[in-house]
């Protein structure tokens, strides 16, 4: 709430996280990166910035988070009617966020913007990101303008029924200059290149009310093509950082703020190693910043080596994570194309070697798969466990716009086609009609056991 204070000529922009609504949610190192970067970039060009954060979980009236969980924690929830559709899903479904009451007093305490921009995620997650612009449109009058994912993976379902004014589809940090100057009126000369990352202020994280981590993004796009992954519509074009850069961001981070915990966001941090990660890891374990990091976007398996897992080791991960689809490797049945046999054992060596405990080695198995063979999946478990490592079970989401989407839109119980709420991975939305809650419910006890 605070940059909106300080009084000037220059227009306010409020910048909105929205609230998630589902059947579950939890801060796993989540930050609105991309909206926090367009809040630095608009910034840096003299516009007035505010933030307000639906999803914090510091928020003054809440109750004071007990314990630090190395940067993540459970989002505040409300339980709130399932949308149609979903009625039978024996589950509850909440508002994940802080109440409508709350949103409402940090509103009104705000001076008027002159525009609103809201941020989107999962594609699932339309009907929290509705009820927020709702609140805003009934708040103010300056209009709303909507971007991030779902805003660029369900672009027509976005225009037709989000409330918002405008619909920005893509990288934000292309035109969202160009835009806002035409907007409000005044000419802006761009002061960085939107090809060129190491050109970018770092994020206004310093928004946010309390900063528990710091999300690092070294580098836009994936090499990969993935069959269920959206990575290459959403960044078709693979940027990286100078790693001396990040180092000196993650330095920026730690010392100005005090940040311990890092979440790298990329979604191939360990490709072209010997021109970026080797160098960045190098660079931190020299300069001995006492952080730790940890890896919510799975790592590809293939880039671990010795040299690279040694790395991680001293420079200070924490938390790794592994993407392995399933550990069935059989040719031709596998949607990825970044694991092949014999990478998973020797990576999960590797980071053993390197000194990495089990317990903080876990390895996506990817569930709910058009298609998917139970069986396989329950191996793939077993598979895991016995190299003394943990598996995830990450449940798949059909996503628009990628390869597996017309076979999952046949293989689903649901219209997923109608609307994007079925595509919620909680209602496993491409098993059959059989689906059964108990298979789910086993395969979590056998994780467990
Ligand atoms: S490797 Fe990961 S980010 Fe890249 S296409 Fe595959 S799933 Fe997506």
């Amino acid at each position: 709430l605070n940059a909106a204070l300080v009084k000037s000529d220059q227009p306010h922009i409020l910048c909105v996280n929205p609230w998630i609504h589902d059947f579950a949610a939890y801060d796993f190192w989540a930050s609105p990166i991309g909206l926090l970067s367009l809040a630095a970039i608009l910034r840096q060009h003299g516009f007035r910035v505010s933030f307000i954060d639906c999803l914090d979980r510091f928020h003054p009236k809440a109750a004071p988070v007990s314990r630090q969980r190395a940067g993540r924690g459970p989002y505040l929830k409300q339980e709130i009617a399932k949308p149609a559709g979903l009625q039978a899903i024996p589950r509850t479904y909440s508002r994940y966020g802080i109440s409508p009451q709350w949103f409402q007093e940090d509103l009104l305490a705000l001076e008027a913007p002159d525009l609103i921009l809201v941020t989107s995620m999962m594609t699932y997650w339309y009907p929290g990101l509705q009820e927020t612009i709702g609140i805003l449109k009934k708040t103010f009058s300056a209009p709303v303008w909507l971007g991030g994912i779902y805003a660029t993976l369900c672009t027509d379902h976005a225009r037709a029924t989000s409330g918002a004014d405008k619909v920005l589809p893509g990288a934000g940090e292309i035109d969202i200059l160009d835009q806002v100057a035409a907007f409000t009126g005044g000419g802006k000369t761009i002061g960085f290149d939107p090809q060129n990352l190491d050109t970018y202020p770092y994020p206004a994280l310093d928004l946010k009310r309390k900063l528990a981590h710091v999300p690092l993004l070294t580098s836009r796009g994936c090499p990969f093509s993935c069959r269920y992954c959206a990575s290459a519509f959403l960044n078709p074009r693979r940027l990286r950082r100078d790693p001396a850069a990040v180092v000196e961001e993650i330095r920026y981070w730690h010392t100005r703020f005090g940040i311990i915990d890092f979440a790298f966001y990329d979604d191939a941090l360990l490709v072209d190693a010997e021109q970026h990660v080797i160098p960045m890891l190098e660079n931190i374990i020299e300069s001995r910043i006492n952080v730790r990091f940890h890896t919510p976007n799975a790592l590809h398996l293939r880039h671990i080596t010795a040299k690279t897992a040694k790395l991680m080791h001293q420079a200070g991960f924490e938390t790794i994570r592994l993407g392995l689809e399933t550990a069935a490797f059989h040719p031709g049945k596998r949607l990825d194309v970044k694991v092949a046999a014999g990478d998973f054992s020797r990576a999960v060596g590797h980071l053993q070697s390197a000194g990495f405990s089990p317990g903080k080695i876990g390895a996506y198995l990817l569930a709910g798969l058009p298609d998917q063979d139970t069986e396989q999946l329950v191996a793939s478990i077993v598979a895991v466990k016995e190299m003394g490592i943990l598996p995830i079970l990450a449940y798949y989401s059909p996503i628009p716009h990628t390869a597996v989407w017309n076979q999952a839109v046949k293989a689903s119980r649901y219209d997923l086609a109608s609307d994007p709420v079925f595509t919620n991975n909680a209602i496993f939305p491409c098993q059959p009609e059989n689906f059964s809650w108990e298979t789910k419910s086993a395969l979590k006890r056998l994780i467990a056991a």
